[in-house]
């Protein structure tokens, strides 16, 4: 049975460590309890959100509805060849163990994805990315349930829509769905993404190409660069990277011969949001108890006892500074509430 937990605390659920109250949390750690608990009808039409370890999420008040909060946990082999083997991944597992998993096992793929923290479940929902990497190419399937329904879902890679920092989960389906599984297929034969600077530079330092020397270089550089969220509050970019047309790219490299832009398939070029912030002033800038980081501007940071909407404020003024000088609109990756 699931205990439905009332005016819960969600401070030690969210990566920012703001303080918000939930008026009613319910921790699922079991398919089966998730289906009785769905019977009910308890979820169906109420504000919902399903919150995994509340790293891309910020609690601008408490929360008037119920948080949905999965600890499924295991992780199943459900086939295996010469090639690749498929697993089945409770969605509350920790991503950054189950890399640890994979990379032991010797399944590649995802070692790239090493120290992202958040849960299993959360990962296809913004089709998690890093270091020349995104989950979306070795997920083959999410499970779960509706939550207004209780029905059973099963969404191929295809379905699941994704894009960058983008699937099905964030748009159609927006909280609509809890993730209790996803299934991956990792590869036996190595072919390993090394061609960001920073991780081949890293890489100089070993004296071979692994998943596990991979795993290890990004390790390191990410506790190098990036604040470690238990000490310093926080919820990685707060802000994507921009995609505009080829026209804007080329007339904002006229006055800007140094602003980077990545060409991408579909013909949109990709911008950097940490340089476009930063050319705007906002590097390590302070904000009352908030403030961008002094290595990384895409990242915002609790200073200590700031509000959610204090982030939010300071959040919101970046995007006006960065408006003003590049007509260029920041959208927001954390999930804002
Ligand atoms: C220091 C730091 C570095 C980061 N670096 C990266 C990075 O390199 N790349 C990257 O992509 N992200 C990065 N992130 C963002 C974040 O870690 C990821 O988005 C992660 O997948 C979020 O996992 P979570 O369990 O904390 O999800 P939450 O923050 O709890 O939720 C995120 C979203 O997923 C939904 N969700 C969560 N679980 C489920 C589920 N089981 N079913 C349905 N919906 C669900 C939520 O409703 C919400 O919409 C970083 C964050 C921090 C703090």
């Amino acid at each position: 049975m699931t205990l439905l937990k009332e005016n819960f605390s969600l401070l030690e659920y969210n990566t920012f460590h703001v303080a918000a109250h939930a008026r009613f949390f319910a921790e699922i750690s079991s398919e089966e309890q998730a289906t009785d608990f769905f019977a009910t009808g308890y979820a169906a039409k109420k504000t919902r959100f399903v919150l995994g370890g509340g790293s891309n999420v910020l609690f601008t008040n408490d929360f008037d509805g119920i948080i949905i909060h999965p600890v499924i946990k295991g992780i199943e082999k459900l086939e295996e060849d010469s090639e690749a083997v498929v697993i089945r991944v409770g969605a509350g597992e920790v991503w950054d163990d189950l890399v640890g998993y994979c990379v032991k096992h010797e399944w590649q793929g995802i070692e790239n994805l090493s120290m992202i923290p958040g849960t299993v479940g959360a990962g296809p929902v913004q089709n998690i990315g890093a270091y020349g990497v995104e989950v979306m190419h070795y997920i083959e399937r999410a499970e779960g349930f509706m939550i207004d329904t209780g029905k059973r879902v099963t969404y191929s890679a295809r379905e699941c829509k994704f894009g960058y920092r983008d699937s099905i989960f964030k748009n159609r389906l927006k909280d609509q769905v809890l993730i209790t599984h996803v299934v991956f297929r990792l590869r036996k034969e190595p072919q390993f993404h090394t061609s960001y600077p920073d991780l081949q530079k890293e890489l100089d330092n070993y004296s071979e190409t692994t998943a596990d020397n991979i795993r290890q270089a990004i390790i390191n550089i990410r506790s190098a660069k990036l604040p470690d969220p238990q000490v310093t509050g926080n919820a990685g970019s707060f802000f994507k990277n921009p995609l505009v047309n080829k026209e804007k790219a080329a007339s904002l490299q006229r006055f800007y011969p140094a602003m980077p832009g990545y060409p991408q398939q579909d013909g949109l070029v990709k911008l950097s949001a940490a340089w476009l912030i930063e050319q705007s002033g906002w590097k390590g800038k302070t904000c009352g108890n908030v403030a961008t980081h002094k290595r990384q501007p895409l990242i915002i940071i609790n200073r200590g006892d700031a509000t959610g909407e204090e982030i939010l404020h300071c959040a919101l003024k970046i995007q006006k500074a960065v408006m003003n000088q590049f007509a260029v609109k920041l959208e927001m990756e954390v999930n804002v509430l």
